[in-house]
């Protein structure tokens, strides 16, 4: 029987995972279907019961609800445990599996477009919301040694740190704290909304300071180049933007369902179509 597939999410409809995922099942002539749910958070409950009662074999979460769902599931690995977010959920017999891609997509995404092993780099995260904490702690995870974490609000960075159960070295600092000492820095990855469609000009911290030699990650892509990589490429530095992310949390999500890999930069060329980019 065609398997079903899918994101919930509240909005939904702007959602570019259909188009990838529908056309990874096609390119290796696998007999499933992607679609996208509108759920509303009152419908949420229901919405995760329904979809176990007809026999849904996986699915993505997306904003409200990849905190909220949590108590729906039936077992949390413990990335997604320690990060308090699920954005894949995989059935496994009559149970729902609730994993985080987006840490571990970030990863791969680095080591496709910059260097295999990144574990001795002085890591900068900008930003400490729900982004911010799932790469800092798929990082830490990883066995990255040094991992420093700035915010406008300081005590939401201190909150992150404070609770993140793998092993490294961190601190928490201010944004003017990150600006002054910039140049330690070897890795440096924006993960705030700053810099987003419409508000294209802005950026959360200026890189004055920055190493040239570092490597600077923004993990939005609309636009494609943010400011902040716009400054960073101008200083000489070598950058990526956020396509790679979305790319590989899609990708590590259809690697856990069907247990085969999809064709990454096909993935890539379509949603790069979809967006307009080069
Ligand atoms: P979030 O939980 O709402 O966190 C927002 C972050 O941005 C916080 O650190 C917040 O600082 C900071 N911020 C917002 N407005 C600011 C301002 N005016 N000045 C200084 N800091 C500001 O959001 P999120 O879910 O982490 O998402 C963040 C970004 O990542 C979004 O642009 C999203 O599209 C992108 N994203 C990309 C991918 C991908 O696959 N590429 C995946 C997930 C998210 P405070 O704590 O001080 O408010």
């Amino acid at each position: 029987m065609r398997e079903l597939y899918g994101v919930i999410g509240d909005p939904i409809a702007h959602s570019m995972s259909p188009l990838m995922h529908n056309d990874a099942f096609k390119a290796l002539h696998y007999d499933a279907d992607y679609h996208a749910f509108h759920v509303t958070p009152d419908n949420l409950e229901a919405a995760v019961k329904g979809m176990k009662a007809i026999g849904v074999s996986g699915f993505n979460v997306t904003i409200p609800h990849k905190t909220a769902i949590i108590p729906y599931l039936d077992e949390i690995d413990p990335l997604a445990e320690a990060i308090g977010a699920v954005n894949t959920v995989v059935r496994k017999g009559t149970k729902w599996i609730g994993y985080n891609t987006d840490g571990p997509g970030f990863i791969q995404s680095l080591k496709e477009d910059w260097k295999e092993d990144v574990t001795n780099e002085h890591v900068l995260v900008v930003g400490a919301g729900g982004a911010a904490k799932a790469i800092y702690y798929a990082l830490a995870q990883s066995g990255v040694k040094q991992i420093d974490i700035c915010n406008r609000t300081l005590e939401k960075a201190i909150a992150l740190q404070q609770a993140n159960p793998f092993h490294c070295q961190s601190k928490a600092i201010t944004l003017q704290d990150a600006e002054e000492c910039l140049a330690q820095y070897s890795l440096i990855v924006q993960t705030t909304s700053i810099g987003m469609h419409p508000n294209v000009h802005l950026q959360p911290i200026s890189l004055k300071h920055l190493n040239v030699n570092a490597y600077v990650a923004d993990i939005i892509y609309n636009p494609f180049e943010t400011a902040f990589l716009a400054e960073a490429k101008r200083l000489g530095a070598n950058i990526q933007n956020g396509l790679g992310m979305f790319i590989y949390q899609g990708a590590i999500a259809f690697e856990k369902w069907t247990g085969q890999t999809p064709d990454v930069k096909r993935m890539k060329q379509i949603v790069m179509d979809k967006l307009g980019g080069k």
